[in-house]
């Protein structure tokens, strides 16, 4: 079979070598000390590449040190000189996640005999198996199987079926659902010996709604932990003397449960699974992230016993798990293990990065005619906006940088939650300015003018690599997220003029405008709520005139609010996203959200419709300041008064609101 010929692995074992141009390198005490009889066989990992091989940021068009292929591959490249025998992995999520994998989706596209770049480079770096993450599926089946087909490694995954079966075992499945690795090893007294490694492959079943529309009647999906059950012992049937179970799966619960999507943890417990290939939630195992899960022994590196590790994303880590084998009549068996997840570079005390490695110069070579037509992508128009998209008075009006947000994040869960219990709620969104100014400086917002929009403008709009989630909440609810929100304004006196609006301490981030209803606020009552979202006082109402389709809101009453998994996680403390009313946990990141509402609409209208005021206060003024190039845009803001009040000495514009 084709597996058996490419990739031998036959190197020899050695205390240290030296690298062209590099330290020392220690030989791991396996190969160092394996006798005969006995192997060191190393596995490594890459996971959620997600299209990166240079290590550039395409939003932010902009170098950086913590991502991209190019680099994992000099650690690669060091750690297969430092093991007499190894093989490479990876865990899926490598076709979709940056601007580079649009590009080629939705610009260049992939005809039969096309090479899709990251494979380009997956192959320059010499893999021996891989499998398939729930974004390869972003694109459609056709764009898949068109990439995959350039890939000179196996690709496995044995819970996505063309057609299913009576069992997982008689499933016609999408990929084939394992792969038998037949390698040679040399052990520690030199002498080769045969072994067959088998790799399977797992995916979240939630693809089916995730990509509804590219799946649905094409392929159906399976548990995981079941259909490794099913798998595992026909692998051991075929002869197989070890077994690593690749899971695009997080390190989740320690009890299965039916459809789970982190299921790693009892993927592990799975009889004749020997190793576990981890990822998903783009963290790094072992680390003390994982300190306390059931089943999980972070100083070991172990989940069930067995070996695992998560090398993070984006290329940030290569995973490595280490097993000393021992001959055992005609089989191998693992006699010890350790894991450890392997840095590109280092976060320093200053704040600043850098780089542990260099990148390779063959990787970079495979993508960089992709890369260099990617740039051009970011930089040129995929869409038009009628409306201008600026920030600068995002935290005293209904802002278009914010309504083009929840406009997109509205589209996206409005179709997740399609066909779901929740299906019929109404769907409200939750934004909130992250360019305002503040300790940013008088140019820190967002302003992209009327026209052309570019893919680098993305980054500007939606500042931070947040995942989309949906919570449900009650009306009582709904109302305090406001009030927390409010808590960045000031008390004002009624009747007296030029009172400072902002409370200085109180981040724009926290400062949540949610769409889909109407609301005014009421600056001269208290905030029910601090700055960190501890109640001051717990009668306060500055949130009035709360209404849903021009209907008072109830207190009883459910709704549904898209936001991010920072927030609906618990950040910044609001009622109701504390981590327990979590109803859709999205795969995607909102900016890639946005994107694809742009790129679908081809024209968009982000203006913002006012469903939030600062209620009338007769006679009463406050101060608040931006950046001076909101006077471009001051003449046109719905619902606020303004005056210029001339500039500070820091350089913001000031203006005066006439409530
Ligand atoms: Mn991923
Ligand atoms: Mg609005």
């Amino acid at each position: 079979m084709a597996e058996s010929q490419h990739h031998p692995v036959t190197r020899r074992a050695f205390l240290a070598v030296t690298v062209a141009g590099s330290a020392l390198i220690a030989v791991h005490p396996y190969s160092a000390f394996a006798g005969s009889g006995q192997a060191h066989l190393r596995l490594l990992e890459t996971t959620d590449l997600h299209v990166h091989v240079f290590p550039y940021d395409y939003y932010a068009d902009t170098a950086v040190e913590t991502v991209g292929l190019a680099r994992t591959a000099s650690i690669i490249n060091h750690i297969r000189a430092e093991a007499a025998n190894s093989l490479l992995l990876d865990n899926g999520d490598f076709l979709q996640g940056n601007p580079l994998g649009d590009y080629l989706a939705y610009e260049r596209g992939m005809k039969d005999g096309d090479l899709h770049p990251v494979i380009a480079a997956m192959n320059t770096v010499g893999y021996d198996a891989a499998t398939i993450g729930n974004h390869e599926f972003n694109y459609g089946l056709d764009f898949l199987m068109k990439s995959a087909a350039g890939a000179q490694f196996p690709i496995v995954l044995a819970n996505i079926a063309t057609r299913s079966g009576a069992g997982a075992r008689n499933d016609t499945t999408l990929f084939r659902p394992y792969t038998i690795l037949d390698r040679t090893v040399t052990d520690g007294a030199g002498n080769s010996h045969p072994i067959r490694v088998g790799v399977i492959g797992f995916t979240p079943p939630q693809v089916m709604n995730w990509d509804r529309k590219n799946l649905e009647g094409k392929v159906t999906a399976r548990d995981i932990v079941t259909t490794a059950e099913a798998f595992v012992p026909e692998m051991k049937e075929a002869g197989c003397d070890i077994i690593i179970a690749l899971s695009h799966s997080g390190i989740g619960a320690a009890q299965a449960s039916d459809g789970m999507e982190n299921a790693s943890v009892p993927v592990a417990a799975v009889d004749g699974i020997d190793a576990v290939m981890t990822g998903h939630s783009h963290l790094v195992f072992p680390s003390p992230t994982f300190d306390g899960f059931a089943g999980v022994d972070v100083a070991g590196g172990t989940i069930h016993g067995k070996p695992a590790v998560m090398g993070g994303f984006w290329g940030s880590h290569l995973g490595v798990i280490d097993l000393l084998l021992e001959r055992d009549g005609n089989l191998w068996r693992v006699l010890s293990t350790t894991s450890e997840a392997r840095p590109i570079s280092q976060r320093n005390e200053d704040r600043t990065v850098t780089a542990l490695v260099d990148s390779d110069a063959a990787v970079l070579a495979a993508t960089e005619q992709a890369h260099a037509e990617t740039l051009a992508y970011i930089r040129r128009p995929v869409g038009k906006t009628t409306a201008p998209l600026h920030s600068y008075f995002a935290l005293v009006a209904d802002d278009p940088s914010v309504q083009i947000v929840s406009i997109a994040q509205t589209w996206y869960i409005a179709q997740m939650m399609s066909g779901t219990e929740h299906e019929g709620l109404p769907i409200l969104s939750a934004a909130a300015p992250f360019k305002a100014g503040g300790r940013g400086g008088p140019d820190y917002y967002t302003d992209v003018p009327a026209g052309a929009v570019a893919i680098k403008n993305v980054a500007d709009l939606y500042l931070y690599p947040n995942t989309v989630r949906a919570v449900k909440v009650k009306g009582a609810e709904l109302k305090d997220w406001l009030e927390r929100s409010a808590g960045i304004f000031n008390q004002v006196t009624a009747g007296r003029a030029d009172q400072t609006l902002l409370n200085p301490d109180f981040p724009s981030y926290n400062f949540d405008v949610i769409d889909g209803v109407n609301y005014q606020i009421d600056l001269s009552q208290p905030s029910k709520f601090d700055p960190t979202g501890k109640i001051l006082n717990p009668e306060a109402q500055r949130i009035v005139n709360l209404a849903h389709n021009g209907a008072p809101v109830e207190p009883a009453q459910s709704f549904i609010i898209a936001t991010n998994n920072y927030r609906a996680g618990g950040g910044g403390a609001f009622p109701g996203a504390l981590g327990d009313t979590i109803v859709f946990e999205g795969p995607d990141t909102n900016r890639d959200v946005i994107v694809r509402y742009i790129v679908e609409q081809g024209t968009i209208n982000p203006s913002a419709n006012a469903n939030w005021s600062f209620a009338p206060l007769p006679g009463t003024s406050v101060l608040f300041e931006t950046g001076p190039k909101a006077r471009d845009y001051a003449d046109g803001i719905a619902g606020l008064t303004l005056e210029d009040a001339g500039d500070t000495a820091e350089g913001f514009a000031r203006f005066r609101i006439l409530l």
